[in-house]
């Protein structure tokens, strides 16, 4: 059973990867920019871009199948089952977030921080995307009947990531949660983790409901609604 020192520690190698690819990004774009005369290279971007999250996302993807499979391990379930590897973020993907995150270049003033930030937020997502997707994939196809739950970490989570933490280890397929289980902010540090039936989740699943609950109260049944209330009462984004 995955415990919080396990969510922690693959947490950690998970930010060493996106380290690492946010630092060679920040290096790339320097020198871009050192070297940048005429009209802004889009297609060199887009392409670097790509590169990058491939490279990158399948050592995050790698590092998710075998937690996957020393998590399984220990469950000690029944049957045989690997995990699988997911691919590498979509090129189209990739090239589409570049596309967008570098705006605020064409500006009356161009502001590249900021589209350094944007593009930054977009590859840690795309980095993390095949790793969070393996948790995912391999829990649908694991015949054992296991699910995953997105387990908070880090010192602040925002509104949307502690509803879905709310809801504990129900995450299965892609209908379960409306597709919104796969949607996660560009510097979201939540970890999909995989749980095997009888096992408990490795953080305090109540505590996420209590405070779902308090909002859901006041704000009614609508999710956008109580989102809102949620970021109000806790001050949280
Ligand atoms: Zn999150």
């Amino acid at each position: 059973m995955a415990t919080p020192a396990d969510v922690a520690a693959f947490r950690a190698t998970q930010t060493d990867v996106v380290t690492l690819a946010l630092a060679e990004l920040a290096d790339w774009w320097e020198q871009l920019l050192a070297l940048l005369t005429g009209d802004v290279p889009v297609a060199e971007i887009e392409a670097f871009t790509a590169d990058l999250v491939a490279v990158y996302g399948d050592t995050a993807a790698l590092n998710a199948v075998d937690w996957y499979d020393e998590l399984r391990d220990q469950a000690a379930v029944r049957g045989r089952y690997r995990a699988r590897m997911a691919e590498p973020s979509p090129r189209g993907q990739a090239a589409a977030v570049a596309r967008w995150a570098v705006g605020p270049l064409f500006g009356a003033q161009p502001d590249p921080d900021k589209a350094l930030e944007h593009l930054s937020g977009g590859v840690q997502r795309m980095v993390l995307q095949p790793a969070r997707e393996t948790i995912a994939d391999s829990v649908d196809q694991d015949p054992a009947d296991a699910r995953w739950a997105r387990v908070p970490t880090g010192s602040t989570t925002c509104a949307f990531c502690r509803l879905l933490a709310s809801r504990g280890a129900v995450y299965h397929s892609e209908e379960t949660a409306g597709g919104l289980a796969s949607s996660y902010h560009g510097t979201c540090d939540c970890v999909a983790t995989p749980i095997w039936p009888g096992e408990q989740e490795p953080y305090d699943v109540d505590r996420y409901f209590e405070e779902y609950s308090a909002a859901r109260a006041k704000a009614g049944g609508d999710p956008n609604a109580i989102l809102a209330q949620m970021r109000k009462d806790l001050g949280i984004r």
